[in-house]
């Protein structure tokens, strides 16, 4: 636990939380020069005992270029560990109750994301760093905390300059903030929940182990109102998710009952996962809520700013999460470095407020939010078109004429590296391409699009698609409609001859 930083010259960051977002902050900061403290209330990640328990409630996650670029931003060699680490996915395999397969590709050059277990990336990051204790309240006024020593029991006081709330969806360095400061806060349960299941390897002709199904797609069952994901694991496991209503949930309350409407709903899945692992699973595993939540300002005078899931929790279905809680690292380095704030401390009196950091977060919080807003937005969207709209003829046609447009307008290939560099110093990207890109593109390939004008253009193309689709259907119509007419006329010509 730190002394009194006064005695320092540089200036101290204290980082509640080491998850993904709270590692790569402290990292971000630490290449700045500022001396770094993380706290964390979890034991360490790297211990088996911990590994054991993070595997009963790990999610693997979905990597787009967004996060890379933000890794590659602070610590170029911590993304290259995860690129060797993660599994490419270069599209969505589709499986219908009757066993068909179809793949949805994610973007025309077969850009992927990649499927990176959770606890790899928690532990990649934290080799760069150490564990503490769980913050308790904190004294924004006076710059220092109270952390209680999980071992011990006992409270300890810890000072800092600035505190980084990085500590997830029921932050309590927001909550502490909240009671200092205005900010606009809101939470909400989604009426759905989710449950991990894991499809175990398969063995291959001389004994290997093999994967079940194609490694290289992220495997949805869409079921309208439920739907089942399946994202590859480097042992050649799945994690799977099933994702439905509560309502739904509360109906399969027997392991008989949640075994036959498995097997009901996902035939194909069922037979790979087989019946004696799903009813262990099912026992074991909770039932997970799905919150999201919304705040705004995210930072209080220049002593304090919220990141990641503390800031913006929301439902899993655009897999941007914490990719979008990576981008936050990424802009406000990049923010203090454009505004040249430095390491080096500015007071000793906790009372003066620096009003070049201040003014650096307050800009952070305006020019942040409408991206924060439109991801949690495009996030709630995207579960209707995972669960239902990928089965839609509908969806299919405008989803290939969207490529079709990308194809014809396409400009330019822009390569991750090119970003990685290009993003590093530029907090706020402006502008917007002018060429057409499809939404999903925007936001998983196009860090250099925000969340926010992504989501603007592709509102604009859509209005487009429509009447795209509206026409095709016209012609369609109107096509049937003269072939019809004109084999009546034949038949009548016939039958007057
Ligand atoms: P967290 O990972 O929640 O870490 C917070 C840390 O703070 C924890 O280690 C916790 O122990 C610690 N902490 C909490 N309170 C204290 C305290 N008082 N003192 C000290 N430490 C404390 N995102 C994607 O980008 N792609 C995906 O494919 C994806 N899939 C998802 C699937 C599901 C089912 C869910 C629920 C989420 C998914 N997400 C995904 C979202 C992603 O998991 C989160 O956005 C990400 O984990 C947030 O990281 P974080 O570091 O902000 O918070």
């Amino acid at each position: 636990m730190s002394a009194d930083p006064s005695s320092s010259t540089s200036r101290t960051v204290a980082v509640i939380g080491a998850g993904p977002v709270g590692c790569l902050a402290a990292m971000a900061f630490a290449k700045r020069g500022w001396r770094v403290e993380i706290y964390e209330g979890r034991a360490d990640l790297r211990l088996p005992e911990s590994r054991a328990n993070l595997a009963l409630r790990s999610i693997n996650l979905a990597i787009s270029h967004r996060g890379i670029v933000a890794l590659q931003a602070v610590n170029s060699a911590a993304a290259d560990r995860f690129l060797a680490d993660a599994i490419p996915m270069h599209g969505r395999m589709v499986h219908t109750t009757a066993g068909k397969e179809e793949t949805i590709y994610y973007d025309r050059d077969h850009q992927h994301i990649n499927s990176i277990d959770r606890a790899v990336l928690n532990q990649g990051l934290l080799d760069e760093l150490f564990f503490r204790h769980k913050v308790q309240n904190i004294d924004f006024d006076g710059k220092k905390m109270t952390a209680r020593d999980l071992e011990t029991g006992r409270d300890v006081e810890a000072h800092f300059d600035l505190c980084i709330g990085a500590d997830g969806s029921y932050s309590v360095v927001r909550r502490q903030m909240m009671r200092v400061m205005r900010m606009d806060f809101q939470q909400t349960y989604m009426k759905d929940e989710y449950m991990e299941l894991r499809m175990p390897s398969g063995v291959g002709a001389s004994g290997e182990s093999t994967f079940l199904l194609h490694p290289n797609r992220l495997h949805i069952w869409p079921r309208h109102s439920f739907m089942l994901i399946a994202l590859p694991n480097k042992d050649k496991t799945f994690t799977c998710t099933l994702f439905a209503p509560s309502t739904e949930f509360d109906k399969l309350d027997t392991v008989d009952k949640f075994l036959s409407w498995f097997e009901h709903h996902f035939p194909d899945a069922h037979r790979h996962i087989g019946a004696d692992a799903l009813a262990k699973d099912y026992s074991r595993n909770p039932r997970c809520p799905l919150i999201c939540t919304t705040s705004n300002p995210y930072h209080y005078k220049d002593r304090a700013i919220i990141l990641g899931d503390a800031a913006h929790a929301m439902v899993p279905f655009y897999g941007q999460g914490l990719n979008c809680g990576l981008e936050d690292v990424r802009v406000l380095s990049a923010l203090l470095q454009a505004e040249g704030i430095t390491s080096d401390k500015t007071s000793e009196d906790p009372t003066i407020v620096d009003p070049r950091l201040a003014h650096a977060l307050a800009y952070y919080s305006e020019h942040r939010h409408e991206d924060l807003v439109a991801i949690c937005d495009l996030a709630q969207n995207n579960y209707v078109e995972m669960r239902h709209d990928v089965t839609s003829p509908m969806f299919l046609f405008k989803k290939a004429v969207d490529n079709v447009l990308y194809m014809l307008s396409r400009r330019q290939r822009l390569s991750l590296a090119s970003f990685g560099s290009a993003l590093a110093s530029v907090p706020f990207p402006a502008g917007e391409p002018s060429e057409w890109i499809p939404l999903y593109t925007m936001v998983t390939f196009r860090p250099d699009v925000s969340y926010a004008t992504a989501q603007r253009k592709a509102r604009r193309q859509a209005r487009v698609l429509t009447v795209l689709g509206w026409l095709t259907a016209s012609a369609v119509g109107a096509g049937s409609l003269l072939a019809l007419v004109a084999s009546y006329d034949r038949a009548r010509r016939l039958l007057t001859r």
